[in-house]
């Protein structure tokens, strides 16, 4: 097989790390296997460069910025390079630049426009292993750019499909995707696969394992991505297309979010473009709005609710108040202690009643739902944030999360 693995910060953290990491890459090559690596910056060491550049200047060039961060990788590369030669294998470093990753010029926050790595091919054809910095390319500018915080997952899954790898495998400090977070109920289970649609959803609620980049990339060019422990050999969880055949779970799992806040603007006039006049400046404001809410409308008027992340909420809050003057609604609301808890899974396509099912067991455990959306493969309520982990706990019970 052909696998490209990807070490995160937590994996290359320390001297023992990065050699327990080349002992990892030693055994799947005495698998027989031909492998390429991308490595993280040791963990916190992005943070630190941030915060020196920070220290200098408060708003840096970012041209300047993403040649300092770059750093951090190029250091985790080459020495588990240098590691890697001690264990008597072949290994040589490769910057984003190097390796080949083609980027636009969008600094701190690039696409990948290309990964031109064939040389790399060359090398792990003949036993030698590639050791590329994640979360780096070059512009058509020969400038360095880097990809946003969290790259390497990307960097991974694109050089995997570059270099036509069978798997990527994601090394990180948890062995896998859980059916829930283990914190709340020790009962969740890991999963043994998960398909890429799931895991996007699981992504977007702040299960921050893989860059939702790196998912979305795998699921176009159908990349195997195998998300496991470098501390603990174990099989990890499998993100795959969908299986059609296989006999599917209700659900997959339950997700949550604390980071939401509510706002209300009560009373505007209930006529075509409302919702644009309101969006329009919160979108402008770059404040990410999630679930909406418009209420029927009364003598005209009409109540329009959404929620945003909760260090958005002074400033929607003070947007509103804005809008709610000059739009001659009546008032705005907010509540700032709200919360969201989903339930996941594709099997919701092949199983019907399953939203009611969890909005029974919310309602036995008297918890006030607020908010309701659904998409094809999840049900998301918001309710009240301290009711999170009661309601966590009950629907992974009601839905057998537990048991395989
Ligand atoms: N080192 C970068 C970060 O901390 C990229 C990564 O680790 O994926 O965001
Ligand atoms: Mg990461």
């Amino acid at each position: 097989m052909r696998i490209v693995q990807k070490f995160g910060g937590t994996s290359v953290g320390s001297i023992e790390r990065i050699q327990a990491t080349a002992k990892i890459i030693k055994g799947e090559l005495d698998n027989g296997n031909e492998i390429a690596v991308v490595v993280s910056a040791m963990s916190g060491e992005t943070n630190r460069l941030l915060h020196l550049a920070n220290s200098m200047n408060d708003n840096p060039p970012m041209r300047e910025v993403d040649a300092l961060v770059a750093t951090g990788e190029q250091v985790t590369a080459a020495l588990l390079a240098i590691e890697l030669h001690k264990l008597g294998v072949s290994a040589y470093s490769f910057s984003g630049a190097q390796a080949g990753f083609k980027t636009e010029g969008s600094h701190s926050k690039a696409r990948i426009k290309a990964v031109q790595s064939d040389h790399l091919i060359q090398h792990m054809e003949k036993g030698s292993v590639p050791v590329v910095t994640g979360f780096q390319g070059v512009d058509a500018n020969g400038n360095t750019t880097t990809l946003g915080r969290g790259g390497s997952d990307t960097s991974a899954v694109a050089l995997a499909i570059a270099v036509k790898a069978d798997s990527c495998d994601i090394y990180t400090d948890v062995d896998g995707v859980y059916t829930t977070d283990p914190r709340i109920e020790p009962k969740a289970r890991k999963m043994d696969s998960i398909s890429y649609e799931e895991m996007l959803e699981f992504a977007s609620l702040g299960a921050k394992v893989l860059q939702t980049r790196s998912v979305e990339l795998g699921m176009r060019y159908n990349m195997p991505i195998h998300l496991r422990s470098s501390f603990d050999l174990v099989q990890g969880t499998m993100v795959t297309r969908e299986d059609s055949n296989m006999e599917r779970a209700e659900i997959s799992g339950v997700a949550y979010n604390r980071d939401e806040a509510k706002v209300t603007i009560k009373g505007i006039p209930d006529q075509p473009g409302i919702a644009a006049a309101v969006f329009g400046p919160v979108a402008d404001a770059d404040i990410n709005v999630d679930v909406i809410v418009q209420n029927i409308s009364e003598d005209g008027q009409t109540d329009l609710t959404f929620t945003v992340p909760r260090s958005d909420y002074d400033a929607t809050m003070a947007l509103l108040q804005t809008l709610c003057d000059k739009m001659k609604a009546r008032e705005v609301m907010g509540d700032n202690t709200v919360a969201k808890v989903s339930i996941i899974g594709v099997g919701m396509r092949s199983h019907t009643g399953v939203a009611k099912k969890m909005f029974d067991v919310l309602a036995q455990e008297n918890i006030n739902i607020q908010m309701i959306t659904t998409s094809e493969i999840k049900v998301t309520v918001v309710l009240e944030e301290k009711y999170v982990e009661l309601a966590v706990r009950a629907l992974h019970e009601a839905f057998a999360l537990d048991q395989v």
